[in-house]
């Protein structure tokens, strides 16, 4: 591998990146969102027009830091020896107009492709839905690997959405989030529910969730669920909405409950506080 052409501390955050990036990449296999080598995790380097991906065509149990591959926002290789992921350009167009995004994920994973087949979005039936996504997992457009259109079409589609999930339709999944590890959570918890939802339609209509049932779980879950700074470990496992006692906010996170995704989301899907601006 090259030596770093970067100035500290960005060849810091490098050197912890590829690592994470490296060991993200085993999560897809943990929870079977890829088979061969279909899959990917990307990190932008913060405070720098660079991110750093996976290569193309390596096995998963070959990968290692070492094997990386440092682009800059239009996904040219900055750093590495290996040709990068073939969804590097759909990652760049990410970054690049989405600034709030830190970390990308693609995965062909079975029940959420089996939605993108239909080109049908996920309908949010289910609490931990509304706690994660905040509304359907929507549907994003076909579009051909070789350009912008990929990365155009999950921008179009996540822009403005609570979702940090989209179905390309006929594709897969792409997810973004605050940073790698939430991008990967994301893509996790988009299986599990294109899953049981799946599994639900089989035995016959999943229940709606009311609109303002979906706005309170997301808010609660995005601005208060977890492990809070300073907060009185007590209070975090209390339903902070006294008149609906019947109904507690499951501790529905396995991945990572000390970690919830992107606190700054506004609770208006209308206008997500760190997205709206950003299309
Ligand atoms: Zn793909």
């Amino acid at each position: 591998m090259s030596s770093h052409p970067f100035p500290p501390p960005a060849a810091d955050a490098v050197i912890r990146l590829r690592q994470q990036v490296s060991d993200l990449h085993q999560e897809l296999v943990r929870y079977r969102l890829v088979v061969w080598t279909a899959g990917n995790v990307s990190a932008r380097v913060p405070g720098h027009d660079l991110f750093v991906i996976k290569p193309s065509g390596v096995d998963y149990d070959r990968l290692t830091p070492d094997a990386m591959i440092v682009c800059d926002l239009e996904g040219r290789v900055v750093e590495g020896d290996l040709s990068p992921s073939s969804d590097t350009a759909a990652h760049a167009y990410v970054y690049r107009h989405l600034p709030e995004v830190g970390g990308v994920v693609h995965t062909h994973s079975t029940y959420a492709c089996a939605w993108a087949a239909r080109g049908e979005p996920v309908p949010c039936v289910l609490t931990a839905m509304a706690d994660e996504f905040g509304a359907e997992i929507p549907v994003g457009p076909f579009a051909l690997i070789g350009d912008d259109s990929i990365g155009r079409g999950i921008v179009e589609t996540l822009a403005g959405h609570r979702s940090p999930a989209v179905l390309m339709k006929s594709h897969g999944v792409f997810t973004i989030g605050k940073d790698a590890r939430a991008a990967v959570k994301a893509a996790v918890m988009c299986e599990d529910v294109a899953r049981t939802v799946h599994i639900s339609r089989q035995l016959g209509d999943p229940l709606p969730l009311t609109r303002a049932d979906i706005d309170r779980l997301y808010d609660r879950y995005q601005n208060v669920y977890g492990q809070q700074a300073a907060a009185d470990p007590a209070d975090s496992a209390e339903p902070t909405d006294s008149a609906e006692p019947a109904d507690p906010v499951e501790p529905a996170d396995p991945v990572e409950p000390a970690d919830p995704v992107e606190p700054t989301d506004s609770a208006d899907p209308a206008a997500p506080a760190d997205r709206g601006a950003l299309a």
